[in-house]
């Protein structure tokens, strides 16, 4: 086993020299603390003395919008680019946290199958990305595994997916506090986008699942059948702290 995975390790090597990394693709970046990640038991740490991430969500009027990446492609509006997905937006000011004093304002809300984190190598088949900026441009992303069961929120937001070329879906009102987890537990690191240009610093919080229909799951999964997810990206080192003894 061991012999085999030096041997792959050469192969990988040599490829890398010969500059057939271009091929790997888009999703490929050299930058070390990148997102997402395989939250495994022994990279997570408990400390009692984090600053509570406060949570001010209202409601909002939403529209369902198609993130398009293959524009200028031949056909590309109807091939499904990996780094594509469906993207609520949030009426401004409607929902913001506080992290030590410092605000970050939702600005959007996006969807991956399967989910892009990991637990202890475990996949769910759908994950929520909460996008949120401060002032100076910092990013703060709340994500949330979404695993079939009881109808959510999120069903009426991806009740209709907006399509690749053509007009945005109007969702209508809902209330955004209702789309997380009632525990606000979390698991947090620091990575980056999970898309082009992969920029480091994002401040990642990682809540406890939530419920959606598997109607809902397949609509989705049905448009993404080759998924939209980035692929796990290794720790180096990072450890990811929780603010609760057990989650
Ligand atoms: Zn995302």
């Amino acid at each position: 086993m061991a012999r085999q995975r030096k041997v792959a390790v050469i192969g990988l090597s040599l490829a890398l020299s010969a500059g057939l990394v271009a091929l790997a693709g888009p999703a490929e970046s050299r930058l070390p603390r990148q997102s997402p990640v395989d939250v495994t038991y022994g990279a997570v740490r408990y400390d009692p003395s984090l600053p509570l991430l406060h949570i001010s969500y209202h409601h909002s009027d939403i529209q369902l919008r198609y993130v398009q990446k293959d524009a200028s492609t031949p056909g590309g509006c109807s091939t499904r680019q990996h780094e594509e997905t469906e993207e609520a937006e949030v009426e401004p000011g409607t929902a913001h946290v506080t992290l030590a004093g410092v605000r970050y304002d939702l600005i959007q809300f996006h969807f991956h199958t399967p989910s892009e984190h990991r637990f202890d190598g475990q996949t769910a088949p759908l994950e929520m990305h909460l996008v949120h900026r401060d002032a100076a441009q910092e990013l703060l992303v709340i994500g949330v595994p979404l695993k079939a069961g009881d109808p959510s929120t999120v069903d009426k937001v991806l009740a209709a997916l907006a399509p690749e070329c053509g007009a945005n879906v109007h969702v209508g009102e809902i209330d955004l506090n209702s789309l997380l987890p009632h525990e606000r537990t979390s698991a947090r690191y620091t990575g980056s986008l999970t898309t082009y240009p992969y920029s480091e610093g994002v401040k990642w919080f990682l809540m406890k699942d939530k419920t959606v229909s598997q109607a809902t799951l397949s609509r989705f999964q049905h448009l993404f059948t080759s998924g939209n997810a980035r692929a796990p990206q290794p720790l180096n080192g990072r450890t990811v702290v929780v603010d609760r003894p057990h989650i």
